[in-house]
């Protein structure tokens, strides 16, 4: 599993899009010409006042102007952004389709992948063709001691079947992979996690509103006719359906929640395989560890839930070995659903980002390729990205950026007035020791060994899952490698990685408009320089604060800075406890907490950061320029401009229940009303909503 902490939901929706998967409507038509947002202050409506509501004042022009399009479930200011990316790579995938003598192997891999995806008349007269082999393979299935052979097999063979998402539900079954040691960073070692589920996470089968009851009923829906598509009369696809959503809402049960999982002493859980055994004495470890060919993993597995694993096992007594046929062929079928034809691919689509998401139409087929070609080949196609799109001049800007945001922590760290010496000395080395990693890695992933053919597309993504699953197990017993990038350059995100203690800025997100190399200072420090703050604050966070320098769970707080931490995190965790009224559910501090503070002391720091630069350039940062605005005013916008974004109340409803950061408006709202330098920016005086009475501050 991996501990990467980002900056932006819109992107990490990916948790969730990874099972949502997009369908093809003209394949043939040219994408528009996508436009990338400026910030521009006559975006700002002035008839509204900024101290009642900020996010309104500085986004409803641009929302009103910017309906989100039906094939989207969420629009904002960065959304043309995604568009202008996801041109850039088609273009160069379109370029080498050409089947010319003179391809490069790089070539012949991103231009037959584009082809394949692409052919969706091939791909319908393929049927499930592709998928037969695999359903016969289960068929095949003669007790239950087969059942380890079998999830081996699929988390090998099924896209994305072997690696559960953030929320703990993609993979069938069980989640097993790789991680560095939560005691010494240096080592990787085996990870085994929970997974199994096909809704977004353990509240969907656990929650007993009407609404979550509504969603359930609609899955089992889906569940029966994908069962259906995939060869089933209707009545046994009815009556599996039944037993599918009887075995996952089991597995729901045992799993450890969201909450829990934020704290990695909680994942910590260290097992030699005789012990991972005897969790689950049903499940033949040593075999799938065998079958997988993962390296042995000295001197310990790490089981992230073991309640889950104990759970696993009365659920697997139980069960005939007719209904885990049945629970694998969905996973299956569910997995692979994306790659094969349209009738599947509807059904997919009409489930999980129409009925979870609220999207109304389908995406056009090449941007669901541009996506599947990124997952699967981004770290070659990602070089025609940089050569594109992320000249030096770029780098060496950001990594200045980097640098001030950074000094400005220190700074932080030395005026806090509830710290001792003693913590503020190790929180410094600690911040010393983050590594900075701008636009793309040193070294290019070499992907020749991944097979790719223009004849099947399902095959193509099986060859780079393979790829992908065992590049991962090979690490295991391995030194760790703090060169590796967790995201592709053209990523529109970035994340802090607490056991690398690194923090990293694809080339994606350091474009307009949240790095505009044509604007002014407060315009970058409030946008891009917010989202540096962000994650630099992550290795301070509730979860962050609990590694160290070198990123092992080690404990260098004195008990009473802790003390102190922890009520100024409760603070936070209090004020984000809130309802969302558009969303129709209330939200939970204690999940988002560790974003909520990111961004409160990403703003912060940000402001520090430019603070310090106009003082150190001899220039007022409170003074009105020609425009009419100060500086300041600027900086708040510009970082309220770059959050801007519509949701379908479906998708917020989802992101609310499932995902650690907040909604937009209350990234903004909440953030501004904790800081007396916005109040005074504004002049917003007490009482006003955007001035909280207690106000909260961590960093
Ligand atoms: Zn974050």
């Amino acid at each position: 599993m991996r501990l990467f902490r980002l900056a932006i939901i819109a992107v990490l929706l990916g948790s969730l899009l990874s099972i949502v998967r997009a369908h093809a409507q003209n394949a043939s038509a040219p994408p528009s010409a996508p436009k990338l947002e400026h910030f521009d202050m006559n975006l700002v409506d002035k008839s509204l006042d900024p101290c009642q509501d900020f996010y309104q004042y500085a986004c409803s022009k641009w929302n009103a102007a910017n309906p989100i399009p039906a094939d989207q479930v969420s629009w904002g200011t960065t959304s043309g952004l995604r568009y202008w990316n996801e041109n850039i790579l088609r273009e160069a995938m379109e370029k080498a389709t050409a089947q010319t003598s003179n391809r490069t192997d790089y070539e012949q891999k991103i231009g037959d992948y584009w082809a394949a995806c692409m052919d969706e008349s091939g791909i319908e007269t393929a049927g499930t063709r592709d998928l037969k082999p695999e359903l016969e393979r289960i068929d095949q299935m003669k007790n239950k001691s087969e059942l380890a052979d079998e999830v081996a097999h699929i988390h090998r063979a099924v896209p994305g079947a072997w690696e559960s998402d953030d929320n703990q539900t993609g993979a069938a079954l069980l989640g097993f992979g790789q991680q560095q040691d939560f005691d010494d960073a240096t080592k990787v070692v085996a990870s085994i996690d929970q997974g199994g589920l096909g809704l977004p996470n353990r509240d969907f089968y656990v929650k007993d509103d009407a609404k979550s009851k509504e969603i359930r009923s609609q899955y089992e829906i889906h569940i029966s006719k994908m069962l259906a598509l995939s060869g089933e009369s209707t009545q046994q696809a009815t009556a599996d359906a039944k037993t599918i959503i009887a075995i996952e809402a089991a597995m729901a049960q045992a799993q450890m929640d969201n909450v829990a999982r934020r704290d990695p002493k909680n994942l910590n859980n260290k097992m030699s395989l005789e012990q991972v055994q005897a969790l689950t004495p049903s499940f033949d470890w040593k075999h799938y560890i065998e079958a997988v060919e993962a390296p042995p993993s000295p001197p310990h597995y790490i089981v992230t839930s073991p309640q889950f694993f104990r759970g696993l096992e009365p659920l697997i007594q139980q069960h005939s070995v007719g209904d885990w046929k049945v629970y694998l062929r969905w996973h299956l079928v569910h997995a692979s659903a994306p790659y094969l034809g349209k009738a599947l691919v509807d059904e997919n689509w009409n489930f999980y980002s129409h009925t979870l998401l609220g999207a109304k139409e389908q995406q056009p087929r090449w941007r669901r390729c541009v996506r599947a070609a990124d997952r699967d080949l981004g770290m070659a196609l990602g070089q025609a990205y940089v050569a594109a799109a992320f000249p030096p001049e770029s780098k060496q800007r950001t990594v200045a950026l980097v640098h001030d945001v950074e000094h400005a922590l220190d700074q932080d760290i030395t005026s806090l007035d509830w710290m001792q010496p003693a913590t503020k000395e190790q929180a410094k080395i600690k911040l010393h020791a983050i590594e900075d990693k701008i636009g793309y890695p040193d070294h290019w992933r070499d992907y020749s060994s991944v097979k790719i053919m223009r004849a099947s597309y399902l095959e193509n993504v099986r060859q780079a899952t393979a790829f992908e699953f065992y590049r991962q197990l090979a690490k295991i017993g391995k030194p760790v490698d703090r060169a590796e990038w967790g995201m592709t350059p053209p990523t529109i995100n970035a994340y802090y990685d607490e056991q690398l203690n690194t923090i990293n800025f694809p080339a994606g997100i350091l474009q307009p408009p949240f790095f505009d190399s044509n604007l002014e200072d407060s315009v970058n420090y409030g946008a891009i320089g917010t989202i540096i703050g962000h994650e630099i604050t992550h290795g301070f966070d509730d979860e962050g604060r609990k590694f160290d320098a070198q990123g092992n769970l080690r404990d260098w707080w004195t008990p009473a800075d802790a003390k102190a931490y922890e009520q100024r995190g409760q603070c936070i965790a209090d004020e984000y406890t809130q309802e969302i009224p558009e969303a129709g559910v209330k939200q939970n501090g204690r999940l988002t907490q560790g974003e909520d503070t990111a961004d409160n002391g990403g703003l912060r720091l940000a402001m520090m950061a430019l603070t310090s630069k106009f003082q150190a350039e001899d220039k007022s940062i409170d003074t009105k320029e020609a425009d009419g605005w100060t500086p300041r005013q600027k900086f708040f916008l510009s970082y309220a401009n770059s959050r801007c974004t519509e949701y379908r109340p479906e998708l917020m409803r989802t992101i609310v229940l499932t995902n650690p950061h907040s909604i937009p408006k209350y990234r903004v709202n909440n953030v501004v009303s904790n800081m007396p330098e916005f109040q005074e920016a504004f002049s917003c005086k007490k009482g006003a909503p955007m001035v909280r009475a207690n106000q909260c501050r961590v960093w």
